[in-house]
């Protein structure tokens, strides 16, 4: 029985790895998906979303070494996604394995617009397939979660219909998704209250949501949605996502956090002054969200909710002072609640390999011993330039190395010259996939436009530049610089990060990384789907059009 109880604290189902990697430009490879993925378990969320593993091999591998790596007795439910049909939910099955506890998320359109000009099936059809397919996915996992697509538009009457039969084949997770971002927060509010009221034995599921922030009102629906019912929420980190993307877990979960008496889930009973209402460790959020940002390449604006630079900072000299005297004058919440303020001095040029292993480690690094080996020598170059190393310097450092993949171009040197007098001139050496060492030189209109051009010559991949950006990690003329860009192949988007002392060096390999994730995204099937899907359809999962439906 799911019903939920007077102690069932709120469920966070994160979907960053399957709706937040498809922003435009997000493209994680599998390495990146199991590093985020390691993060959202220390971060403590019930249900991670690793992927849809019926669309091309890379999705099937993350979401079986997710599985693998993760799904433990005590670590969190894998979800995989799957359409309603049998080719699909086989796929998650085999994929999800691996985890103690699996979930298969599968799902069918009920808004008769989709109906008729997308699925062209009746709603008898529909309502059969859906019945069907849960009881085929709850032939593999006791745990099912269903999906009305567009449930926003769909007529309430059949969308009870659809939701009753569901629960009854076997589904133990419901989930309402605002598919296109449309709906306010009463009327999100009155669609869980209506399916609470009129389907007869909604007892027997989770009530969860989904939506997009096309309005940004996705994280006040869901938080209305609480009030009227729903106990899962799906949301991202950073609140990545399709468009203008997901809702912020951070938001949420501290919306939940600071107004937890408002928000009370406990049925019929008072919230204790320091119960939490999710199992999130919200010390682990400010970390999250830098891996999510520096591993997607989704910059965070800096007057986001919770995570902006700008979140926790009081310019005017009026709140200064009250801060000053009083955190609470206007402060809502402390810094040091998100971890902010963790970020300590740890190491130095003394330090040693011990010391830099055991500090990662703390961090939630789990590096090979060959990995160790490389951190440990950038670790020493840093030190070199710069005498105290913080938390976030080794993360930057470490999240660095994770995006270098060694079978694809390698930068092997980078120099430039300019000045306001000379012609910025640029020669690089680039290891290619097949080992050999090339070395081009081009001049440009600065530094980094002559390297680029250099890069270029020798990578020989046509792409346009389309954003650049440079921001320090900490405070300091020696900070790390890290650069973030985005470069456009065909209507696709690729990012790229990195992080160094030296600006140029970073925009180097920022820019081999993008052109690495180009390369290979050229070499995959998902490539090839994504690339002729010219018209994304708005919906819950953004199906490429030429993935063969069976079933
Ligand atoms: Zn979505």
């Amino acid at each position: 029985m799911n019903t939920p109880s007077q102690n069932d604290r709120i469920i966070i189902f994160d979907t960053t790895l399957r709706d937040g990697e498809q922003s435009p430009g997000a493209t994680l490879n599998v390495d990146e998906k199991l590093t985020i993925a390691r993060q959202l378990a220390r971060l403590g969320v019930d249900v991670i979303e690793a992927g849809f593993p019926y669309s091309s091999p890379g999705d099937f591998e993350a979401v079986q070494k997710i599985a693998q790596a993760l799904g433990t007795t005590d670590g969190p439910t894998i979800c995989g996604l799957a359409r309603a049909n049998r080719a699909d939910i086989q796929a998650a099955a085999e994929a999800l394995k691996p985890a103690v506890h699996a979930r298969i998320h599968t799902f069918i359109a009920t808004s008769d617009i989709h109906l008729k000009y997308k699925l062209k099936k009746t709603r008898e059809e529909v309502l059969a397939i859906a019945e069907e397919m849960v009881a085929y996915a709850k032939s593999f996992v006791n745990d099912v979660e269903f999906s009305p697509e567009d449930a926003g538009r769909s007529d309430p009457e059949f969308l009870y219909q659809v939701l009753e039969r569901v629960i009854a084949a076997g589904a133990t997770t419901v989930n309402i998704p605002d598919t296109v971002g449309y709906t306010t927060p009463a009327e999100f509010g009155a669609l869980i209250r209506g399916i609470k009221e009129n389907v007869p034995n909604i007892d027997r599921a989770i009530i969860s949501v989904h939506g997009h922030n096309d309005l940004g009102l996705a994280v006040a629906n869901f938080l209305e949605a609480v009030k009227n019912g729903a106990r899962q929420l799906e949301c991202t980190i950073n609140g990545i996502g399709e468009r203008a993307g997901n809702a912020a877990l951070e938001e949420l979960v501290m919306a939940l956090h600071v107004r937890r008496q408002y928000f009370n889930p406990f049925l019929g009973r008072p919230v204790e002054s320091e119960e939490p209402l999710t199992r999130i460790d919200t010390r682990q959020i400010y970390k999250t969200s830098r891996l999510v940002s520096s591993l997607t390449g989704m910059l965070v604006q800096p007057n986001k909710a919770i995570v902006g630079a700008n979140a926790f900072a009081h310019e005017s000299g009026i709140h200064q002072d009250g801060v000053l005297k009083n955190k609470l004058t206007y402060e809502i919440m402390d810094a040091q609640l998100i971890g902010l303020t963790d970020n300590q001095i740890v190491l130095g040029k003394l330090s040693g390999r011990n010391a830099f292993r055991s500090r990662l480690k703390e961090l939630g690094f789990e590096l090979t011993e060959q990995e160790l080996n490389k951190a440990f020598v950038r670790f020493k170059e840093l030190a070199d330039k710069k005498k105290e190393i913080s938390d976030w310097d080794l993360e930057a450092i470490v999240n660095d190395e994770i995006q270098q993949a060694p079978d694809l171009f390698r930068l092997e040197l980078v120099q430039v010259s300019c000045g306001d007098h000379a012609c910025p001139t640029a020669t690089v050496t680039l290891r290619t996939p097949d080992g050999q060492e090339l070395t081009d030189a081009a001049t440009g209109t600065g530094p980094v436009d002559a390297v680029y051009k250099a890069i270029n010559r020798v990578v020989n991949v046509p792409n346009q530049l389309i954003e650049f950006s440079v921001q320090s990690v900490t405070a300091g003329i020696d900070a790390i610089g890290e650069v973030t860009i985005r470069l456009r192949y065909d209507s696709r988007l690729f990012s790229g990060h990195a992080a160094n002392t030296d600006i140029i060096v970073a925009s180097a390999q920022a820019y081999v990384n993008a052109l690495n994730r180009l390369y290979a995204a050229l070499q995959t099937k998902k490539a090839k789907i994504k690339a002729q899907d010219s018209e994304i359809e708005l919906s819950l999962a953004q199906i490429p059009s030429t993935v063969k439906v069976e079933g």
